[in-house]
């Protein structure tokens, strides 16, 4: 129930209108929450940004019913091609950086797609504001407060013709999405510890070319010396850039168009000879490479997501869809504590489950990061040196200073941890220019098939239930960076997956469904569907796999049982085998009966122990594998406030 008086008000503030900020937005609305959405900038941002889209990121959007209009507006990345240095102008090598992978029935997404930022976020708020919820701009937080029942919020607006207002408001949250260098995490105090590296900086932006095909992205040097990368997007001519290297003045190029373009030309050999023509920049961003991290996720009525609880390298592509992933792990959570279903401890489990994953998601960023930049070194100024700076050692506009002595002992990147970066100092072993040239990019240094977040887990979470006889956890391998400590170290990434489901796992999808669907008030509809169209973000979806020679009579104890959660939020689909005879679909409150024509579903679900009973929260997580009702129960227990 809302503490806030007036039944229209907002409940929730949302800071910042990034994705992670939009996409909580939409995870909200969607689930009725009444929703004010804050943006400080006058207008949306430009600029592709975090344009890779990751296979679990596209299965969120469609789940939020965005899925699809990105997916018509989005590119697949094309072959890279690597061209010799000094000409600039012959291929040494053409490769995937990520190699085609063919959906499966139980992951019908995996292949990563292109869309810049800027597109992505104009397809979400058009979406918004059809659910009445528009992002405010030049509506600036500045201050809050907490009291037991409210958060009060101090908010700068600035109207069209440019005066400047201040008010007081009050809400049931407030969610900080507003990025690295966001008020929220400041003002509640959380720490924000890991990195500083000094090295690294990458120059990015976009940038209009001719004469360039846009069938490959172009990549010229390498990041020990210079880089220049010319990644084709879905706008015809404009390409994203990224310059980097240890050879590379990145602070004269970060604030000039015209050394942008110059540099281009004078790192790409002879491509201008061969009609490359470098026309206008149209966005330019200076990345200093930070990796930090909050040890929190909130403190009372107030929460971070995103950017602004967790900064890492670009590398990896996994920013911009860990922010979707932590808004749409609160999202659901937070509708059913704001619509008063759920008790507010619920919201104790969004830091439970989010940590590990942002420690791991912080360690392989990392580890790509390194790997891309860990070329020849020429002097000991150079070394990639680390030193660990404290959250309060930023200056005043927010921008990480680094420090003097640290409290720590500073370490070269080439620590032990990472035999691959050992004995780089050693003359001896640098290749030198022709065999650079011809190297062969290693299969490591291409993207880890769990940067496609599919694997992406929270096994160890305390509201799932799992009744299969083992619960799995595997401690993962020592950490990279000093982060802060989790409680556990888990494989949240799903790197060593086991093949087996466990509440806590991504939900598969299985297609080739066909059966009939009853919704109150409604006649009943024959329907050919897949789960991935039956999971809904606003509700839990209670899988009940009939065994051979069972009716489905014999789940109506367990029907019975779930009729003590809110109906509009728990849905019930029985699944049963195909050949078998069909059991008579008449017991009320089973939503779906669904004859799983092909057995995706029945291989997609195949846990042991006798489980027959899945639950799937609405964010597409198993948050249950149970035998029957006393399992169900623990599960709904534990997420449902009792009527
Ligand atoms: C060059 C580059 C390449 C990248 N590539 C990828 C990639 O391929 N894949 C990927 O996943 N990620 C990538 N990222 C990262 C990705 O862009 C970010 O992780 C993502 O933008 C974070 O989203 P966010 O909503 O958490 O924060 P932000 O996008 O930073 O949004 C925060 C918003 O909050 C607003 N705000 C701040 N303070 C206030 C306030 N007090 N009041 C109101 N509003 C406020 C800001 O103006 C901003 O609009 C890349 C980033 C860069 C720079």
């Amino acid at each position: 129930m809302a503490m806030t008086d007036d039944p229209q008000a907002p409940q929730v503030l949302i800071v910042g209108a990034g994705p992670t900020g939009l996409v909580l937005a939409l995870a909200l609305r969607r689930n009725g929450v009444r929703v004010r959405l804050i943006e400080k900038d006058l207008a949306a941002r430009i600029g592709q940004r975090g344009a890779g889209i990751m296979p679990r990121s596209l299965e969120i959007f469609h789940l939020l019913g965005v899925g699809d209009q990105i997916e018509s507006q989005g590119i697949y990345s094309p072959r890279v091609r690597l061209y010799d240095m000094p000409e600039g102008t012959h291929a040494i090598q053409t490769f995937d950086m990520q190699p085609w992978n063919e959906p499966t029935p139980a992951c019908p997404y995996l292949n990563i797609q292109h869309l810049g930022q800027d597109r992505l976020e104009t397809i979400i708020r058009s979406t918004l504001a059809q659910l009445h919820c528009h992002v405010e701009q030049s509506a600036e937080l500045i201050d809050f407060e907490q009291y037991p029942d409210r958060v009060s919020a101090r908010i700068k607006t600035k109207t069209p013709d440019g005066q400047l207002h201040e008010e007081t408001s009050n809400f049931d949250y407030l969610i900080g999405a507003d990025g690295a260098r966001g008020v929220v995490r400041k003002l509640l105090g959380l720490s924000f510890l890991g990195e500083t590296r000094v090295v690294e900086h990458l120059v990015v932006g976009d940038v209009t070319v001719e004469g360039l095909t846009e069938e490959y992205w172009h990549m010229w040097g390498d990041a020990s010396t210079t880089l220049v990368s010319l990644r084709p997007t879905e706008t015809p001519t404009t390409f994203n850039f990224m310059i980097g290297g240890l050879d590379v003045d990145h602070d004269s190029l970060a604030h000039s168009n015209e050394a942008v373009i110059r540099f281009i030309y004078a790192h790409t050999g002879k491509m201008r000879e061969h009609g490359m023509n470098v026309k206008e920049v149209t966005w330019l961003s200076h990345y200093r490479p930070n990796i930090r991290m909050v040890d929190t996720f909130g403190k009372g009525r107030v929460f971070v997501a995103g950017d602004s609880a967790h900064v890492h390298s670009p590398t990896g592509g996994q920013g911009m869809n860990t922010g979707v992933q932590d808004a749409f792990n609160l999202g659901w959570k937070l509708a059913l504590v704001a619509n008063g279903h759920a008790k507010p401890s619920l919201l104790d489990s969004f830091t439970e489950e989010r940590l590990p994953v942002i420690a791991d998601m912080l360690d392989q960023t990392t580890v790509i990061l390194k790997k891309a930049f860990n070329g020849r070194i020429r002097s000991e100024e150079e070394k990639h040196w680390v030193e660990v700076v404290e959250v309060e050692q930023e200056d005043a506009e927010g921008e990480v200073k680094v420090a003097g002595p640290s409290t720590k002992e500073p370490r070269p990147i080439a620590a032990k941890e990472d035999s691959d970066t050992e004995d780089l100092e050693d003359e001896d072993d640098w290749e030198d220019d022709e065999e650079r040239a011809g190297r062969q990019w290693k299969e490591d240094e291409k993207r880890p098939g769990s940067l496609l977040q599919l694997g992406v887990n929270y096994r160890w979470s305390s509201v799932t239930v799992d009744e299969q006889e083992q619960q799995l956890s595997k401690p993962i391998s020592k950490r990279l960076i000093d982060l802060p400590p989790t409680p556990t170290r888990h494989d949240s990434y799903g790197r060593g997956f086991d093949g087996c489901l466990k509440a806590g796992d991504r939900a598969p999808d299985a297609p080739a469904l066909r059966g009939i669907r009853h919704t109150r008030g409604e006649e009943q509809k024959s329907i050919n569907t897949r789960l991935f169209q039956v999971f809904d973000p606003t509700k839990h979806t209670v899988l009940l796999f009939t065994r051979p020679g069972e009716t489905i009579a014999s789940y109506a104890p367990v029907v019975e049982a779930l009729k003590a959660y809110p109906a509009e939020l728990v849905r019930i689909a029985a699944l049963y085998r195909s050949g078998v005879p069909s059991p008579i679909p008449t017991l009320e409150g089973i939503e779906y009966f669904l004859e799983d024509m092909s057995g995706f579903a029945r291989d997609a679900y195949d846990v042991r122990g006798g489980c027959n009973v899945i639950v799937v929260r609405p964010d597409g997580v198993v948050g249950a594998v149970v035998n029957g009702m006393t399992g169900l129960k623990r599960y709904f227990d534990g997420i449902f406030s009792r009527k």
